[in-house]
């Protein structure tokens, strides 16, 4: 079966990415055939095409789709020819019409959940779940800072603090972004395009104490005023580097700031086994069926135009989710 996809065969810009016809094999054992619906945009995404994580070549793009199953190949029970399916945790291929892949990553889709809210938010928000079920577990009247409030998984994060009870404190860059993201969630939004010292509004919000856990997937740019927010025994979570990766530190620098933790968690690793993946997306799916959270797709584009959103998301021209329509 032919459909068409992207591949690219070395990293760089948007340009690596090339627009080609795919010859999908029959789904073998384990494996299901499916064509997509939605396809969605992440971050990592630019990460795996500019070299900054690298693969072998040449290589698919996207980690996260919806879909119906096609076909499917020996000794898979858990999905059918016709079900919706979603998943968020790869392999690398998204960015195609249709594709075979690994069936155990498939997660069925219950009433209630369209295709393209599962595209928007499968691998954003099982982050979300793990990030705050299980690298921190969140609890109510806590304050938490969360960097890039506005983004895609900032937009999640910021009501799934609310739903928790937390006082969530975001940063976003610039008065619009600062204002969707208190629209979803955030108690306090800093706008670090105008204030330099977050860590000192931060102090101040929490009356001189800081907070007992930061989320920051900007990286570079944040990492000291994050460790700088931070109360005595604190957890920094480093979740990415959406302004490049973080330079080497001294641990030292833990010691200094009160017996700081840092970890730097991955969604690969927190959804390793069937179980943690069904019980993260079924979590996922209750917190957006009951209304608590609302999946924004801020941003929607024909999949063959994804070079232009891998540009329009680095340039930070995006809010909440992106996906592609194939
Ligand atoms: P976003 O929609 O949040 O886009 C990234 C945002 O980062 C931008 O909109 C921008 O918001 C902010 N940003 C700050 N500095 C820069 C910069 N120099 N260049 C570009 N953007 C910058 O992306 P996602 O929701 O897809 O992902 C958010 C982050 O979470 C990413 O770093 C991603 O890698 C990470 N992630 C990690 C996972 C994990 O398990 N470890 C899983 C999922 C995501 P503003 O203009 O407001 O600053």
């Amino acid at each position: 079966m032919k459909v068409h996809g992207f591949v690219f065969e070395k990293a760089g810009p948007p340009t690596v990415m090339k627009w080609r016809i795919l010859d999908l094999p029959d789904p073998g054992p384990n494996e299901a055939l499916v064509r997509h619906t939605a396809v969605g945009l992440n971050y990592i995404d630019t990460y795996h095409r500019s070299g900054l994580y690298p693969l072998e070549f040449p290589s698919g793009l996207g980690l996260e789709a919806a879909g119906v199953v096609e076909a499917v190949g020996k000794n898979v029970t858990h999905v059918r020819k016709g079900d919706r399916v979603a998943y968020g945790s790869g392999p690398l291929g998204a960015y195609a019409e249709a594709r075979v892949m690994p069936a155990h990553v498939l997660i069925k889709l219950p009433k209630g959940i369209e295709d393209d809210q599962a595209a928007a938010m499968m691998l954003k928000g099982m982050t979300v779940e793990y990030l705050f079920n299980r690298t921190y577990k969140v609890k109510p009247d806590e304050w938490v800072l969360f960097q890039a409030a506005a983004g895609g998984v900032g937009l999640i994060a910021g009501q799934w603090l609310a739903a928790i009870g937390a006082h969530g404190i975001g940063t976003a860059g610039g008065p619009k972004k600062v204002k969707l993201a208190k629209e979803h969630g955030y108690e306090h939004v800093i706008d670090y395009k105008k204030t330099q010292n977050i860590a000192d509004r931060v102090r101040k919000l929490t009356k001189g104490e800081g907070v007992p856990v930061v989320f920051d997937a900007v990286g570079k740019d944040t990492w000291t005023q994050s460790l700088n927010s931070l109360k005595a025994r604190g957890l920094m979570v480093s979740f990415g580097n959406a302004s490049g990766p973080i330079d080497a530190f001294s641990l030292g620098e833990l010691a200094s700031r009160g017996s700081l933790y840092v970890t730097r968690p991955s969604l690969v690793t927190y959804t390793s086994t069937r179980d943690e993946l069904e019980k993260s997306a079924r979590a996922l799916f209750k917190m957006v069926t009951s209304g608590a959270i609302k999946i924004e797709i801020n941003q929607t584009y024909p999949l063959k135009e994804a070079p232009q959103a891998h540009r329009d998301l680095e340039g930070r021209k995006t809010t909440g989710s992106t996906i592609f329509i194939p």
